[in-house]
């Protein structure tokens, strides 16, 4: 071992990182492997104060958060909306909050997720030392709520956040109002219960936002990443009761948000900037549906999962034939056939009508 390797803290000596679709990267021109939009808008930039710090909490774009968050039976207030550098700081945010790592000596805390599910909750807590412990999805890839329960409520149990996903990624699935509310209660004041909902915009009357007003130990994650069409800029948010928002910000950065991405998130949250995204959510919704019935007519598909979000996890009778035949074409997925469940499963992001029918073409020529 190098001697700078020598220097590293242990956990990290022994880390695989995260492999983002950015980094496994792919050749062609149809990429849907990383659930983004395929479409940009125009933003304006005010360029006469990059010589300043940006605000801790731009007010501006908080309080535009905090209005668009206020639906479906949800009232957020300013003070329970805190913005980050995407979705995926505020996760780790909430572990270097409330998880203590383990030492040589002490076991520490650790996190509940419920595989298979989205990657980063396990990356960012190793990369704190954080342990992570896990209840599987049942076999409907449905959360197991009982179960989730009763890890938490261990006597030995030392899970101080439970991460849920919903839409989860990869599988679709969503969480149950009723059974979540009961599992809030039953955890109170000895776990926090995280909801996920980076793709809540393609369901959102399915959100648990709701929820926060009576359950101190909700959180949920959002990010403007997936339906806002800004993966670039990385700006994500959380939501929790206010005394939650306070203690992660005495963790986050001083300055987590650049200048620059708070006006552009500012005007996608805008009257105009949401109406723009709810016009994509409703046109990547109905290619969501094309794509998924003509999938349930292929011969090679064995499994179409319920699809919430813009992409659609499919299960193949030989993934690693459809997976070369995408390639040939120049079409990158994301292949889950390795992951513990979820083998000949391949996740198709949502793209335009073209790339829909350049995938089906694919399919259908096999
Ligand atoms: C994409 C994604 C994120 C990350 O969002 P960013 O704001 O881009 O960091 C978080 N959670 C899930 C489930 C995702 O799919």
């Amino acid at each position: 071992m190098s001697d700078i390797k020598h220097l590293a803290r242990k956990n990290i000596q022994a880390l695989t990182p995260y492999l983002s679709a950015r980094r496994i990267g792919g050749n062609g021109d149809v990429w849907l492997n990383a659930n983004e939009a395929p479409d940009c808008s125009e933003y304006q930039l005010d360029c006469s104060h990059l010589n300043r710090y940006p605000e801790f909490q731009p007010p501006a774009l908080i309080e535009a958060y905090a209005k668009y968050a206020s639906h479906y039976g949800a009232q957020i207030d300013n003070a329970q909306v805190l913005t980050s550098r995407g979705a995926d700081e505020s996760i780790e945010i909430l572990i270097r909050t409330f998880c203590d790592p383990s030492t040589e000596s002490k076991q520490g805390d650790s996190i509940l997720i419920c595989p298979p599910t989205y990657g980063m909750y396990v990356i960012s807590a190793e990369t704190c030392g954080v342990q992570v412990d896990e209840v599987a999805l049942d076999a409907n890839f449905d959360v197991d709520y009982k179960a989730v329960e009763e890890a938490v409520n261990a006597p030995q149990s030392q899970i101080k956040i439970v991460f849920l996903c919903a839409p989860n990624n990869p599988t679709g699935n969503m969480l149950d109002k009723a059974k979540l509310a009961k599992l809030l209660t039953a955890t109170k004041g000895k776990a926090l219960i995280v909801a996920d909902e980076a793709y809540i915009e393609f369901c959102p009357e399915l959100s648990q936002a709701d929820l926060i007003q009576e359950h101190e130990n909700l959180v949920i994650t959002r990010t403007l990443s997936k339906a806002f069409a800004l993966a670039s800029i990385r700006c994500g948010f959380t939501l929790a009761q206010r005394s939650v928002i306070e203690m992660m910000s005495k963790v986050i950065a001083p300055y987590p948000v650049p200048d620059p991405v708070a006006q552009i998130a500012t005007q996608a949250l805008s009257e105009q900037g949401l109406e723009v995204m709810r016009e994509r959510v409703a046109i990547l919704n109905n290619n969501r549906m094309v794509l998924a019935n003509a999938l349930q007519q292929l011969d090679c598909v064995t499994e179409v999962f319920p699809a919430t979000g813009n992409f659609v996890l499919a299960r193949f009778n030989d993934s690693q034939k459809i997976w070369q035949a995408f390639t040939e074409n120049g079409i990158i997925m994301r292949d889950f056939s390795a992951k513990n469940r979820l083998k000949n499963c391949i996740r198709i992001s949502i793209g335009n009508v073209d790339e829909m029918q350049a995938t089906l073409k694919t399919l259908n020529s096999l």
